[in-house]
């Protein structure tokens, strides 16, 4: 247990000197948490395959954002990225596995649903999500430690049965966020790993998954009866990013509205 007086408790919201890779930091989730980590002190590296909305948001940042064209799933890029996050910043300390796709909108249900999709999905939502974990960790245990944040989904710890193959990826990363902190746990190295689910957030990626009036439907059935704003889900990221959660690791917080807790 921490004394209340630590200074490090003071730090709930602050990543000031910190060093993050942000992936998918070009739009939706991903860009507000790039917006918020540099208002509270950090430096950020926007991840992410869209080059000119990546680049666009960088150059918003100054010198405190930089855009590195990264597809997740390609690992000789992932050491590329980190070891130019290296060279920008000096430092890792916090990787935010947040991007993300959908599929390509059709069915997924277990009839429909295609093997090149899974595989897409899964490729893009698991494997980004392993190769980041992968190369993040030995440059976090380089810079004394770390704050590994998986986005992962209510679709991951519910039944999606028209969207099998984005909720058994997200059901993944669920398990897989365990597997990383009980492992850096165990090692000493000081790297945390969290999952966090949001629920309906009102992003690109939610028009690609539901039709206006499935997302219309969707929304009465959100306790609180609104959708997310990107910034609802960057601020719980940014608590976990934070030495204020020092002590929190291999959990689930969910950011969606009280959806979790009505299932
Ligand atoms: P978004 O579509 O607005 O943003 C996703 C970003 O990821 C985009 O910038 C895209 O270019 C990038 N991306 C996609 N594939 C990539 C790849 N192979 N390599 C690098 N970058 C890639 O979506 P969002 O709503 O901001 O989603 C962010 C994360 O949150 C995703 O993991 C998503 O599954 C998760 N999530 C979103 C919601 C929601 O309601 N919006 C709900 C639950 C979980």
């Amino acid at each position: 247990m921490s004394n209340l007086n630590e200074p490090h408790l003071l730090g709930i919201g602050s990543v000031a000197e910190k060093v993050a890779i942000v992936t998918g930091g070009a739009s939706g989730i991903g860009k507000a948490i790039t917006e918020l980590f540099v208002r509270a002190g950090g430096k950020v590296v926007i991840a992410d395959v869209k080059e000119e909305a990546g680049r666009a948001a960088s150059k918003e940042y100054g010198d405190a954002a930089y855009f590195f064209r990264l597809d997740i799933t390609d690992e000789d890029g992932w050491q590329d990225a980190i070891a130019t996050t290296l060279a920008t910043f000096g430092r890792l300390d916090i990787l935010v596995n947040n991007a993300g796709i959908f599929g390509g909108g059709g069915s997924q249900d277990p009839e429909a649903v295609t093997l090149a999709e899974w595989r897409t999905v899964n490729s893009v939502n698991v494997e980004g999500v392993v190769l980041g974990c992968k190369y993040a960790i030995p440059a976090m245990r380089q810079s004394g430690g770390g704050s590994i944040i998986n986005l992962s989904s209510i679709a991951g710890v519910q039944g999606t049965p028209n969207h099998t193959a984005y909720g058994a990826s997200k059901a993944a990363v669920h398990q897989y966020t365990k597997s990383v902190a009980l492992y850096c746990g165990k090692k000493g190295d000081k790297i945390r790993c969290n999952a966090i689910h949001p629920g309906y957030i009102d992003t690109p990626i939610l028009d690609a998954a539901f039709s206006q009036e499935e997302k219309a439907a969707r929304r009465t059935r959100i306790p609180v009866q609104e959708f997310g704003a990107p910034e609802d889900v960057a601020r719980a990221v940014l608590f976990l990013a934070s030495d204020a959660a020092n002590y929190v690791t291999g959990t689930s917080l969910f950011v969606d509205g009280g959806v979790n807790a009505d299932r």
